[in-house]
């Protein structure tokens, strides 16, 4: 059946939802459960009753809007809050873009078998507690004791930023009671990097999601006088940090090609022009498509620190913080979507996600893919966030379709 979606009703649709949030700082601050996600979402259930669609919200805020009768059921979706001073694509496009096609569907009448979903998870970002809360929930993957005395980004308890809102610790930990029986999740994303605009390609085939693991370390070693103590004395902490940093990544690139580390947060004490830093505390985040790889990689880059420390007679300490896994994209999945990509005629590529994704979480329950579209010099979670819309007409047409496959 030769359906498209309607390009300029979708790209009406970002346009009013990036309105939501403007910061003063630039770009978009919409971290779920804020004023201006309460009210963002309350456009997104208009525009879902709009579509003549059935509105549904779980206890953890997620929200649905279903064509057909419950039973197996196709979900596509993704997320609608931001990261601080954020852009308006990142999981916008995505949430949009289902909703388009479930519309397009519904309005040419097309027959399917199975029901179809558009979802908005709540705080994909990780603005609350850890990434991925909504869709956590919504699979029944949350433990009770984090979102119980879980602290916020901001530093309040979850279950104080919850009081004002509709919203309950009771009511996320049971949010996947209302899960329905799902036969596939899609989600369409922009890249965050710059691979399809390098290639000049529209369309990445996501083959698969990294795992990453993140950890709080610190070397400690002995705060002292900057002037007097020989540079051959010390016990420098922040050279030890400096050492391991360079080492780190000079072995991931040189044993792990397309894995990930970075030191993203350092903190040096005392802090001061005149004292030797006693204690550097940093935070260590490795990204792998690989289980296999992550698990090298914490005994690896452990061994590298303790050889650093004990060359320069500091001592490491580290604490594992989050864990997800990697996940790889079914094989049907991915075959289904290239075949739509030669009917529609799009040129496409096969790549990994290094960022996680709620694609990832479903994955724990059924066949999940995504789709990448170009966003512009690779950039995300900043003001400037671009793309262009002939990709993401293309991008929804691939999901559309590709629905329309997997539910009939
Ligand atoms: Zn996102």
């Amino acid at each position: 059946m030769d359906i498209r979606v309607d390009l300029e009703r979708l790209r009406a649709d970002i346009e009013a939802l990036g309105r939501f949030g403007p910061d003063p700082k630039g770009g978009i601050s919409r971290p779920s459960f804020s004023r201006a996600d309460v009210e963002a979402r309350e456009w997104l259930k208009g525009r879902i009753r709009d579509a003549g669609l059935a509105i549904r919200q779980d206890g953890a805020g997620n929200i649905f809007g279903r064509l057909g009768s419950p039973g197996k059921t196709v979900m596509a979706g993704s997320h609608i809050d931001t990261v601080i001073n954020g852009g308006k694509y990142d999981g916008s496009v995505g949430v949009l873009a289902a909703l388009e096609g479930l519309r397009r569907i519904r309005e040419e009448r097309v027959v399917l078998t199975k029901s179809l979903e558009v979802a908005s998870f709540t705080d994909e970002e990780g603005n609350l507690v850890g990434d991925f809360l909504g869709s956590r929930a919504f699979m029944g993957l949350l433990s009770e004791d984090e979102v119980r005395h879980g602290r916020t980004q901001f530093g309040p308890l979850l279950a104080d930023v919850l009081k004002g809102t509709e919203f309950t610790i009771d009511g996320i930990l049971e949010a996947h009671k209302l899960k329905p029986e799902l036969e596939a999740y899609l989600e369409l994303h922009i890249e965050q990097g710059p691979i399809l605009e390098t290639e000049e390609v529209p369309i990445g085939l996501v083959e698969a999601i990294a795992g990453k693991r993140y950890l709080w370390c610190s070397f400690t070693g002995n705060a002292a006088h900057a002037g007097t103590t020989p540079l051959e004395l010390r016990q420098d902490a922040f050279l030890g940090l400096a050492d391991f940093a360079l080492k780190a990544t000079r072995h991931v690139a040189a044993a792990h090609y397309g894995s990930m580390v970075t030191i993203g947060k350092v903190a040096v004490h005392p802090g001061a022009f005149s004292v030797i830093p006693g204690r550097a505390e940093f935070s260590l985040d490795f990204r792998s498509t690989s289980g296999e790889t992550l698990h090298d990689l914490d005994k690896e880059l452990s061994d590298i620190a303790r050889d650093v420390a004990s060359t320069r007679g500091l001592s490491f300490a580290s604490k594992l913080v989050d864990v997800t896994e990697p996940v790889k994209v079914p094989e049907r999945l991915l075959k289904l979507m290239e075949q739509e990509c030669g009917t529609l005629g799009y040129p496409f590529l096969r790549l990994p996600s290094g960022a996680g994704h709620d694609a990832q979480i479903l994955a724990s329950g059924c066949d999940s893919g995504m789709i990448f579209i170009p966003c512009l010099d690779g950039t995300s979670h900043a003001p400037d966030e671009a793309i262009r819309w002939e990709d993401l007409e293309k991008g929804a047409n691939l999901l559309l379709k590709t629905l329309i496959r997997l539910a009939s």
